[in-house]
């Protein structure tokens, strides 16, 4: 007898029906075909889960009535339900708690920054690195997501938006690091570039990575219309092994060298993210060789203040800090961003409504 270890199941079937937004749009033609249908029909099943934001089946009305029961009986539109949604008073960012079919929970946020709105999704449950600063860390590893499941978080968030997709980006900076999860997310990206009500360029979706080298390649080796960050976090290899254990066999040289292979074939700058951490990776020495690193390879700068954690272990700088640090930086690198925090008020850093959902006693969710 095989043993269960060997019995690989389909992740994009859920109690024996097939969750359509786990397959590619190629896929799902060939899916309809199989139910005998013409391929076209595809088409218009598509627009209903990615323009139209179908909730339910019997919306598709331009569907026969009797491949609406097929569906009904082979096919899931999502595969999760809302567990709680705080709203900052500050500055109207959103965070959500979901459930997954298998009582997982995952969390995404919906950020505002004047007319512009950025999804900040989640493409694993948890996260298997073990970066100091970051809250994920703090919970177990359980799953990577299924791409239905990407997509479903930001066909909710969509359909919470209520506008389409102008001015919106989708950021993989939620919990989880994405090139680990590289199958589905790359899967979830070809549906975002192509799919009826998204057709997103490189410009609306940005992957962020702790800097896995090899998979940053591959990922320029894809062609999708994706940009890239890079989570550096540190300018010397010694702290970043301090602060980021988990990806230390990895020298900062060569990540950023993949880095500038991604810029080459995608034809756009990529940006280094820095967490700034008082006392740690903050000092004007930092800057100057945090600046020195992106001038070699003319990348974007992204600061971004430290969100304290509940028991973070580590502090933000003063807002005079900062600007001192900018200061030293900007010779070097003009081409600088600095994140504002979100939602301070609702601890929108990602992971952390997650490890309070792990606790046996689940706070009601505040807000709406
Ligand atoms: N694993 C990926 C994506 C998730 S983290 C990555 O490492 O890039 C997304 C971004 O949030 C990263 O740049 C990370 O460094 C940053 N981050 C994590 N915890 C943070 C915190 N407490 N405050 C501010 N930024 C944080």
């Amino acid at each position: 007898m095989e043993s269960p270890m060997h019995i690989h199941e389909d992740p994009s079937i859920i109690n024996g029906k097939t969750h359509l937004r786990c397959l590619s749009l190629f896929e799902l033609e060939n899916w309809v075909e199989t139910l005998g249908e013409p391929r076209y029909r595809s088409r218009q099943l598509a627009s209903w889960l990615y323009e139209k934001l179908a909730g339910d089946f019997a919306e598709m009305t331009d569907l026969p009535l009797g491949f609406r029961e097929t569906l009904r009986d082979r096919a899931l539109l999502s595969s999760f339900r809302q567990v709680s949604a705080q709203t900052s008073k500050i500055d109207g960012t959103k965070k959500y708690l979901f459930e997954l079919h298998d009582g997982n929970c995952i969390e995404s946020v919906l950020m505002r920054h004047e007319a512009r709105i950025t999804f900040c999704v989640s493409s694993q449950v948890g996260c298997p690195l073990d970066c100091r600063f970051c809250q994920t860390s703090k919970g177990r590893f359980r799953r990577n997501l299924t791409a239905g499941e990407i997509l479903d978080e930001i066909c909710w968030l969509k359909k919470e938006r209520g506008e389409g997709m102008e001015k919106a980006n989708i950021g993989f900076m939620g919990m989880g690091e994405p090139l680990l999860n590289y199958r589905s997310v790359v899967a979830a990206i070809r549906v975002l570039n192509t799919a009826p009500g998204f057709e997103l360029g490189s410009k609306r979706i940005t992957l962020s990575t702790s800097g896995l080298p090899r998979r940053m390649k591959n990922l320029a080796d894809e062609g999708l219309k994706c940009s890239l960050a890079l989570s550096l976090n540190a300018t010397t290899d010694a702290k970043r092994r301090e602060l980021m254990p988990a990806v230390s066999r990895y020298t900062i040289a060569e990540v950023v060298d993949a880095a500038r292979y991604y810029a080459e074939k995608s034809g756009r700058r990529v940006t280094l993210e820095y967490v700034l951490l008082r006392g740690e990776n903050s000092s004007a020495e930092d800057a100057r060789r945090l600046g020195k690193i992106a001038r070699r390879g003319a990348f974007k700068i992204n600061l971004i203040p430290y969100n304290p954690a509940r028991e973070g272990g580590f502090e933000a700088q003063s807002e005079g800090e900062l600007q001192a640090f900018i200061r030293e930086l900007l010779p070097y690198s003009p081409t600088l961003t600095v994140r504002r925090s979100k939602g301070p008020d609702i601890f929108a850093a990602c992971g952390q409504l997650w490890t309070e959902s792990l606790t046996p006693q689940k706070k009601p969710a505040e807000g709406t």
